[in-house]
């Protein structure tokens, strides 16, 4: 029996731990940039689920991938080969340039698995148990214990510490605040080249380029993660590629799967034969046929269909509508990010224009309590650019 909506929120709230405050829609079905709610009312989509479903819904060609993976073989473990691992992984190593792939299920153990190799590293060097990670400020990397110790944000730490100790906070883009804190001690720089959830602030060429410039003389790993400014995101596969400042451990997931829960973390040869050996890690899901068939058939369809390509050509549309608006609105302070990754810094809290703009069809997403942050699917067009922003404006003026 089809409960209305109001009903099944009703339920949701009895049943479901309370950690969000969602939205009052039910969700049902989608189609390109496209949701509808179980009344079939329409929403224009400016999240994609945060930055995951890269392809736009319903695709056809990637779900008829899934359907016959299901009818095939969904889950083997890790003890087994299964090709659709091999072929991902394959893929996943040409358009990173990274060499070896550790499939997980979600950014944050993509980052747990990042956090334990460099440990690994700098374990494996001088037997000690007291190795230094920096991380930034504003940064977000997961709600995973370790993945958490390494977030900029202390709000989401402080009711869980102890976190793993020794992470040290820097500010992005600012070197002789990283410079300041490096010991013999730091074994690992974390950073996420564009930040997400902490502003869409992106990292500067100077800063990265400085950054990789002190790991190689220290022997200190860089580890990048692009959980959300990587697959196409920013314009190119990964967001470190738009410099070529290459990571030493790099993290991946939000639109690998395009939502098919998958992430992984990518290591350089090098890091790999020096960090995680046989018994070191693990994981019984993670890198499943099912999973993987998805981020193979993510990875064809990018390059198949230009999606990198609809990216470079939408976002300086987007860019250049979102400036207009603030221009014509004293009350958005600043605009900020690059690729299909932008936000607009607002004088007040996002909230009430978030909610007006559900009410008229229109799905958006903050980044903090201040900001908007545009994270479309990756083939929207500029009539859905200038869609979105006659809504936004019109709840802007309300
Ligand atoms: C979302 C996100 C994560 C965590 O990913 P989950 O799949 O939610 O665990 C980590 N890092 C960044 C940059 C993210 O945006």
């Amino acid at each position: 029996m089809k409960m209305d909506m109001k009903t099944y929120i009703e339920e949701a709230e009895s049943v479901l731990l309370h950690t969000y405050n969602r939205y009052q829609i039910v969700l049902d079905k989608g189609e390109g940039v496209h949701l509808y709610d179980q009344n079939g009312r329409e929403y224009l989509d400016f999240v994609a689920g945060i930055a995951v479903f890269a392809l736009g819904y319903h695709h056809k060609e990637y779900n008829d991938a899934l359907k016959a993976q299901i009818d095939k073989l969904i889950h083997t473990s890790n003890y087994y080969y299964n090709a659709p691992a091999i072929e991902a992984a394959k893929k996943l190593k040409k358009v990173s340039g990274m060499d070896r792939v550790f499939f997980t299920n979600s950014g944050a153990e993509a980052m747990e698995g990042a956090i334990k190799a460099a440990r690994k590293y700098a374990w494996l060097k001088d037997g000690a148990h007291d190795h230094e990670i920096i991380a930034m400020e504003h940064s977000f990397h997961g709600r995973t214990m370790g993945a958490l110790a390494v977030t900029g944000n202390p709000k989401y730490r402080e009711p869980f510490e102890p976190l793993i100790g020794n992470v040290k906070f820097a500010k992005l883009n600012d070197i002789d605040s990283v410079l300041s804190q490096i010991t013999e001690k730091t074994c690992a720089i974390i950073l996420e080249p564009v930040q997400g959830e902490g502003g869409l602030t992106p990292a500067t060429e100077e800063f990265l380029k400085a950054l990789r410039k002190v790991c190689d003389e220290k022997d200190i790993l860089l580890i990048f993660d692009e959980v959300q400014c990587g697959m196409g995101r920013t314009g190119y596969m990964f967001a470190w590629q738009r410099f070529g400042v290459k990571p030493d451990i790099m993290t991946c997931a939000k639109a690998l799967g395009c939502g098919v829960p998958i992430g992984a973390f990518l290591l350089t040869e090098k890091t790999a034969q020096h960090s995680l050996t046989s018994g070191d890690h693990g994981t019984t899901y993670g890198g499943n046929p099912l999973a993987c068939a998805a981020a193979d058939k993510v990875l064809e369809l990018f390059e198949k269909e230009h999606v990198i390509d609809n990216v470079r050509r939408v976002a300086p549309y987007l860019e250049k509508r979102l400036k207009e608006l603030m221009s014509r609105h004293a009350c958005i302070l600043e605009h900020r990010g690059v690729g299909l990754m932008q936000g607009l810094v607002f004088r007040q809290p996002v909230g009430p224009i978030i909610n007006r703009a559900v009410e008229k069809g229109l799905l958006l997403i903050n980044a903090g309590p201040d900001i908007i942050r545009f994270v479309p699917p990756l083939v929207i067009r500029e009539e859905d650019v200038d869609r979105m922003i006659g809504i936004l404006e019109e709840c802007i003026e309300e």
